[in-house]
């Protein structure tokens, strides 16, 4: 579970059945499961702690519109930036709550469960949008056009899953 602001939250980015994004450089390319994030603790507190050295050449907290400060990858920063950028722009800024925002770089296991393998928000290329109305396994309140503004701009988006997870939103290809 991870907290802000009071809210708690559930979602557990991921599927083990889907690939990780790739790309040059990339946390993934360099199997960082052995590398970078360890496990540490009894297993039912098990925590996922990245290497300060991974985390401080890769991970960056920046000002983005609707969402004000959000600390994720750098690769993922400046298509986050385009996408609410365009959501502004189309009037939707309305649509995506600041206050019901889940974080974007939370290193866990999905579910927090070891067995299942490591978030993408392990590595801060995914983020949770709207997290109250938008649980897992139902269809999700968040607005569909944001959604299309998303993809557009490179994400998959945790609703169109078998299991849903709407609030969630993943780096799934380089725009450039
Ligand atoms: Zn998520």
């Amino acid at each position: 579970m991870s907290s802000r602001g009071g809210l708690t939250y559930s979602c557990f980015g991921g599927a083990r059945s889907r690939q990780s994004p790739r790309w040059p450089g990339s946390p993934a390319a360099r199997s960082p499961m052995q590398s970078a994030p360890s496990a540490t603790g009894p297993s039912r507190t098990v925590t996922v702690r990245p290497q300060p050295k991974w985390v401080a050449a890769n991970i960056r907290s920046e000002t983005v519109p609707i969402l004000g400060s959000v600390t994720c990858h750098s690769v993922m920063l400046p298509q986050l930036r385009a996408a609410l950028t365009e959501i502004s722009q189309r009037g939707l800024a309305a649509e995506i709550d600041p206050n019901d925002y889940g974080g974007c770089y939370v290193p866990r296991f999905i579910g927090h469960d070891p067995s299942r393998g490591l978030s993408l928000h392990t590595w801060g290329i995914a983020i949770d949008l709207n997290v109250s109305t938008n649980q897992r396994g139902i269809p999700g309140e968040i607005d569909r056009d944001v959604v299309a503004i998303f993809k557009k701009w490179g994400f998959a988006w945790g609703g169109d899953w078998e299991w849903t997870d709407p609030m969630h939103f993943e780096l799934a290809a380089l725009i450039r």
